[in-house]
């Protein structure tokens, strides 16, 4: 079966056809600057990649008929022809409360995504207009939407409650969602069979490290919490967000520098983090670099990021009565073997140890735990569009 799957932000489009059978990727490849100048790159399986500029993309349409020429063209295609697409699984960020589960798109799902608009502002619209796209270009093809805010619907109310006054839960939907939940849902079914065991036997703490990142706790199979929240900005420091800080500080710094609250939201997504604190990068290479160079700045910054990794590790054992297995993933958290070592130390009390040597391996599933340790830790590469095909699969068959 033929899989595509469209990630759809705002000016940007990326796109993979697979096969989630054999997990055979065809081509994969991105649209950036839609509306502005158009970018395109198409790699084939196999071969070079292949980039275009000044691509006319005014709108998301041509940005998709770009993408389905290039799969279909006859000299660098890898299908004969649209038809050959059996179904199209779309990324969508948020599905609020009413979805749990991915779902096959019909014009009553598409409503129900539109009214979670409000909760994701920046994303939902623009993941909807993918969608469009797709349906006017492709409309007899099944299309199905694949939430990141679905893994963690198995929340308890404990932990998904806010402190507020309970009427904003009941009214407004104020309470805590989570993001990833994708790439937490792919690890950890990875780290069940990499264990040899049912997830439903399992207590896991899943580590997406990133650009942006989380931590949840996976108890038989179940997200039960996540460090993300109501937004994508809470829990850990990030790239260039804050994570969780003080709600104080909000009131206190709009005040001395006659912020208005879009301000301050715009310092808190885009220029805080490991960004913000170092004054260097949001890139984890560049802070390795600079802090290896004796920049001291950038060594606080990956220790305030490892620190809170840490932190949720423990307490997420503590939330789940123990933990079999801590797992990372994304970008730090497949790469960064300096970062997991810091992250994991001191943990020993818990059964968590990790071998140097078995560390030093990149970009493929491995448990690096060392002898003796009671709790495994493993690397997982995330694979969120195989995630997204299977889905889309199995809904659409
Ligand atoms: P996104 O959230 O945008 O999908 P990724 O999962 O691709 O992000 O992660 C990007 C981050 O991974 C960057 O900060 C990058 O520096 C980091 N990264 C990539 N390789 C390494 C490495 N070898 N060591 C540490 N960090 C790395």
């Amino acid at each position: 079966m033929n899989i595509l799957v469209i990630n759809a932000g705002s000016s940007s489009l990326k796109y993979q056809l697979l096969d989630p059978e054999t997990q055979k990727v065809l081509a994969k490849g991105l649209c950036e600057r839609i509306g502005i100048d158009g970018k395109f790159t198409y790699k084939p399986e196999g071969k070079e990649a292949i980039k275009e500029a000044d691509v006319a993309m005014p709108t998301h349409n041509e940005a998709i008929k770009a993408v389905l020429d290039a799969l279909a063209d006859p000299k660098n295609g890898v299908i004969g022809s649209m038809e050959e697409i059996d179904a199209v699984g779309h990324r969508v960020v948020h599905g609020g409360e009413k979805f749990a589960q991915s779902v096959l798109i019909t014009d009553e799902v598409m409503a129900a995504i539109e009214e979670c608009d409000p909760l994701a502002p920046l994303h939902n619209p623009a993941n909807i207009i993918g969608i469009k796209a797709c349906q006017a270009l492709m409309p007899g093809t099944p299309m199905v939407a694949v939430f990141d805010t679905a893994f963690h619907q198995t929340m308890p109310p404990v932990a998904y409650t806010y402190a507020l006054p309970y009427e904003y839960y009941e009214t407004d939907k104020v309470r805590r969602y989570g993001f990833h939940g994708t790439s937490h849902k792919y690890v950890a079914q990875r780290a069940a069979a990499m264990l040899g065991k049912p997830i439903e036997e399992l207590k896991l703490i899943s580590c997406h490290l990133g650009n942006g990142s989380s931590v949840t706790a996976v108890d038989s199979g179940k997200s039960v919490d996540t460090s993300m929240g109501f937004t994508p900005l809470a829990g850990l420091p990030m790239g260039t967000r804050t994570g969780d800080i003080d709600a104080g500080i909000l009131e206190y710094l709009m005040g001395r520098y006659d912020m208005d609250i879009k301000e301050m939201l715009s310092v808190m997504n885009k220029k805080s983090g490991v960004l913000g604190i170092s004054g260097v990068s949001s890139d984890f290479r560049d802070l390795e670099k600079a802090g290896e160079e004796g920049n001291a700045r950038a060594a606080l910054a990956v220790q305030v990021f490892e620190y809170g990794v840490k932190k949720l590790i423990g307490s997420y054992a503590a939330a789940m009565g123990g933990v079999d297995a801590v797992i990372f993933t994304a970008g730090v958290g497949e790469n960064g073997g300096g970062n997991r070592a810091s992250i994991v130390s001191g943990l020993e009390f818990m059964g968590i140890k990790i071998d140097p040597e078995k560390n030093k391996v990149r970009g493929e599933e491995i448990d690096i735990s060392a002898e003796g340790a009671t709790v495994r830790t493993l690397v997982i590469p995330t694979n969120e569009e195989l995630m997204i095909a299977i889905d889309t699969a199995a809904l659409a068959k």
